[in-house]
């Protein structure tokens, strides 16, 4: 295991000068590259500051089943990759179907044997507060690892993702002790109970965009209703999910409720998917992998499944609102954390009045967004997390330009190290090219001009996907009538990506089946049992 302080790493860094001594914890100034229209956008002014990133080691890397961690089954081992310039930072257990074997037996025998879905729901609550806790005190330490793994913006991971990780636990923590039945009234012969029950063995495959929200979002409903877990890591950044699971041990959770395996899709996800002793399954994705598992599932022996899919959502700007602001929330719902986000608001709709003025400015934005070393202060863009998704971000771009949509700016690499891409702005994009109907997963977007409210509201909906949408206008006319006719999970009003624990998220049509966050996604986790017993006793007995 290839266990390395940041230090050391960070005197190589990719974008940071050679000025660092081996003790410094600090990242130094970058060297502007200039680029097309002279605009300077690779480590620019803003991002000169410099930013003191806290101490971090790899220190787990195998799988942690039934409280232990312990090598594949195999001996094999996976690289995690530093995006910023694609060097392995360590070498992960490879898990495969041997691995899910022995992780599925420890949480079925914490399950069946074990003491947490019999505790009290205080005490799960409490260990689930305890732990909170135990992640905010290290909360420096697991940004700065996220954004090793992940190449999101330190900032983004310490302001805005570690207190959201810290908030779900809070949430569901506060939920376990609330978690009851209900008394029926039936025939008026019977006494008619519902016993709300944890469903089992929950089986979790979650992807690389937000590796500790995903956990947070799927391990906390599951732990709170006294489930117990077999988490699937996705293969480009394992490292964060091992790391807080060691803290859920250090709170007092029982060997074998949450075990952690490392491993790719086709082997791991698989396994894991298929098991006749998982009794749910839930998993965020791309869509493709989404049906594959939903087929795996219910070919072996039926499991529910909750999906949280794909999406291209339509981010529709009215003609009423201030313009500079519908730019820079426009630009947010589409560049933030690289564009790779599910909801991304990937279709940016104008209204034909203001079209001129917002494609100018939404130009001038991309040109400034600053793109860099992630743990560099002001960087508002770190790399793609891989070379896949990086070639596959700019197939798109050729295809938007193949299909004649008119560059605005951006379009290429960064750098000539990790996965940089240039914010890219295509306009003139109509419904039906590539880069209307893909979901890109990338720092492009895509603006279209609209006519009236009655035909932004049909273009918007002609998608396969329905995750989230997004609407700018003071209208409240406006507002009601497309909250209402837009088919998406989530329709953010005059905001975007805003994702506090209590608002559930999911998607219609091909972007997922059922909800996670908030009281919805407690159903997730729970089996009904209806106890029904006479009023009287039977004569007969
Ligand atoms: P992406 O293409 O963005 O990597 P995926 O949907 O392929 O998205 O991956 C999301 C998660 O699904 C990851 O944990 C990945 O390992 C897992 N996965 C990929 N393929 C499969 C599969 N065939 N069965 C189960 N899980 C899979």
């Amino acid at each position: 295991m290839a266990a390395r302080r940041i230090s050391s790493l960070l005197s190589r860094a990719v974008y940071a000068s050679s000025s660092i001594g081996p003790a410094s914890l600090l990242l130094s100034r970058g060297r502007g590259s200039v680029r097309g229209n002279g605009i300077k956008k690779f480590s620019t002014a803003a991002a000169t500051e410099e930013l003191i990133i806290p101490p971090v080691q790899i220190s787990y890397t195998k799988h942690l089943i039934n409280g232990q961690f312990v090598d594949a089954a195999s001996g094999k081992t996976f690289p995690a990759h530093d995006p910023r310039s694609g060097e392995v930072i360590a070498h992960v257990a490879e898990g495969d179907a041997e691995d899910i074997n022995r992780a599925v037996s420890a949480a079925r025998k914490a399950f069946d044997e074990g003491p947490w879905p019999k505790m009290s729901p205080y005490e799960r609550s409490r260990i689930l507060l305890r732990f909170a806790d135990l992640v905010e005190k290290h909360s420096d330490e697991l940004a700065a690892l996220e954004t090793w793994n992940n190449g999101k913006p330190y900032e983004q991971a310490a302001k805005s993702e570690l207190p959201l990780f810290v908030r779900l636990f809070h949430y569901y923590a506060g939920w376990a002790d609330k978690i009851h039945g209900l008394t029926v009234p039936a025939d008026g012969d019977h006494h008619v109970q519902t016993l709300h029950e944890p469903i089992g063995v929950a089986g979790q495959i979650i992807p690389w965009n937000f590796p500790l929200i995903m956990f947070a979002w799927k391990v906390g409903p599951a732990l709170a209703c006294g489930n117990t877990i077999v988490l699937k890591t996705a293969e480009q950044t394992p490292l964060t999910a091992l790391y807080v699971a060691k803290l859920f041990h250090e709170a007092g959770l029982p060997p074998g409720v949450l075990n952690v395996v490392s491993g790719y899709g086709p082997t791991a996800g698989a396994a894991l998917a298929s098991h006749m002793d998982v009794d749910k399954l839930a998993f965020t994705g791309s869509t493709d992998t989404g049906k594959i598992v939903l087929e795996l599932a219910a070919r072996s022996n039926l499991k529910p499944v909750t999906l949280e899919l794909g999406g291209k959502s339509p981010f529709i700007v009215c003609e009423d609102g201030d313009i500079d602001k519908a730019v820079e929330l426009a630009h947010f719902a589409l560049f933030f954390n690289q564009g790779q986000c599910c909801c991304a608001g990937s279709r940016t709709f104008v209204h034909e009045r203001v079209y001129d003025e917002f494609l100018e400015k939404s130009k001038k934005r991309a040109l400034r967004r600053v793109v860099g070393d992630p743990f560099k202060k002001g960087v508002e863009q770190g790399p793609q997390i891989d070379e896949e998704q990086f070639q596959k971000v700019l197939r798109y771009i050729r295809s938007g330009i193949d299909s004649n949509a008119t560059l605005e700016c951006g379009g290429g690499r960064l750098g000539n190290k990790g996965y940089f891409v240039e914010p890219t702005v295509f306009s003139d994009v109509k419904d039906d090219m590539l880069i209307a109907q893909d979901e890109i997963f990338g720092p492009v977007q895509s603006i279209l001009k609209f006519k009236d409210i009655d035909e932004v509201i049909k273009r918007a909906n002609a998608t396969r996907y329905g995750l989230a949408a997004g609407v700018f206008t003071k209208n409240i006319n406006t507002a009601n009538t497309l909250t209402r006719a837009l088919r998406a999970g989530t329709v953010w009003v005059n905001c975007f990506d805003v994702f506090d624990a209590a608002i559930p998220f999911g998607g219609y049509k091909m972007s997922g089946i059922g909800r996670e966050k908030g009281i919805y996604s407690l159903n997730n986790y729970l089996q009904v049992k209806a106890v029904v017993t006479p009023l009287k006793n039977p004569a007969w007995l």
